[in-house]
């Protein structure tokens, strides 16, 4: 066995119902006084919570999906105008995506509190929209110094948003398996996320309201972005990312859509990592769990449902084939991918 794993600096704190505290306790450990604390009006009330134990200097309110570079620079003027010294980012990805876009130009640390499964809050990749373009990068600065998971904080996410976002926290498990970097370590993590976002997401769909289902996703969605910032993208990566790029697709139920089918298409090519999936879920083969959890959360089906238009499938051969990572266990060919598409656009089983 031989490999380089490099494990990301970051203090992450796992505290139910006990945010404000932990939060205050994380800008204390940074000696802040100035905060710019940064929420979607969507979570006000959340935010509201926090601020009250928090120096904040700044509220900021515009988050839009993506990071158009627009909304960036006002962040960023909003952070300097306000001579903050940490920024305090409530919310999805989209929210931990624009206090990132401000660290990666002022060099401010970041205390990251998720209000979603997608993870950003453990990885350090940036991402900004000019136009239709999507950069993405990797820098030091944007990796928040803390994390605060409270689960009491995700009460208010719609089923549907949980479900999504759980299984795009499903697909950084899934895509560590076989991503340009990946190694035992992200392997190790990936498999005991999936089992964490199996188990918890069950338990979210049947009791929206209880606590143990939404801190078990929360540790699980943990685990995947931390084997995902390790790994890289994969082959599912770079089809949700042209996808979404071509056809402005919802970020979290694109990733719902097309993980099946990127499991169906590499685990026959990785027989023991496909045991070690199936064994994650319970299930006698990694598709069959996959297939079997999805049905117990009514997960999104069809790309087609979310706006992508027919004639996209040709459209986005190329692209993707251009993206492919080397070494993906199975060789992607036109005419398969073309085939993976299709069934993902109709919402068809995998093949
Ligand atoms: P999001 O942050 O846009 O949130 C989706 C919706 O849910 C928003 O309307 C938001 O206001 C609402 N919401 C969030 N938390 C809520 C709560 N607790 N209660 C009620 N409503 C709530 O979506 P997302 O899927 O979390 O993040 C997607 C973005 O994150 C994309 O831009 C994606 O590229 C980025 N992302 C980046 C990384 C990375 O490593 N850089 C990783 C994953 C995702």
């Amino acid at each position: 066995m031989r490999f380089i794993h490099e494990t990301l600096p970051q203090r992450v704190v796992f505290a139910p119902g006990a945010a404000p505290a932990a939060v205050a306790a994380e800008v204390a450990a940074l000696k802040a006084t100035q905060v710019m604390l940064v929420a979607a009006p969507a979570v006000a009330a959340l935010a509201d919570r926090l601020a009250a134990d928090l120096p904040v200097a700044v509220r900021h309110h515009e988050v839009v999906m993506h990071v158009p570079v627009d909304v960036a620079e006002r962040a960023r003027k909003a952070a300097t105008k306000g001579a903050v010294d940490a920024l305090v980012c409530v919310g999805g990805g989209s929210t931990t995506g624009l206090a990132k876009a401000v660290a990666l130009t002022t060099g401010l640390p970041i205390v990251a509190v998720p209000t979603t499964y997608a993870g950003s809050e453990a990885t350090n990749v940036w991402g900004l929209t000019e136009g239709e373009v999507k950069t993405t990068g990797v820098d030091p600065r944007v990796l928040p110094r803390s994390i605060v998971y409270d689960a009491s904080l995700l009460t208010g996410l719609p089923v549907e948003m949980s479900v999504a976002s759980g299984l795009n926290a499903l697909a950084h498990c899934v895509d560590s398996m076989w991503g340009p970097r990946a190694d035992p370590i992200d392997r190790a993590l990936a498999f005991e996320g999936i089992r964490a976002l199996s188990e918890g997401l069950a338990a979210v769909t049947a009791d929206p309201t209880g606590p143990e289902g939404r801190e078990q996703t929360l540790y699980g969605a943990y685990l995947a972005a931390v084997a995902f910032a390790s790994a890289g993208s994969g082959l599912h990566h770079r089809i949700c990312h042209v996808l979404g790029g071509m056809f402005d697709l919802p970020h979290a139920q694109t990733h719902a859509v097309v993980l099946p089918h990127v499991l169906a298409f590499n685990a026959p090519a990785v027989p023991e990592t496909e045991r070690r999936i199936a064994e994650a879920f319970g299930s006698p083969t990694a598709v069959a769990g996959l297939t079997a959890l999805r049905g117990t959360l009514h997960a999104p089906r069809a790309l087609r449902d979310y706006g992508m238009p027919k004639d996209g499938i040709a459209r986005a051969v190329a692209p993707v084939l251009a993206a492919v990572p080397a070494g993906n266990p199975t060789a992607v060919t036109e005419e398969n991918l073309t085939a993976l598409l299709r069934a993902a656009w109709e919402g068809s089983d995998p093949v």
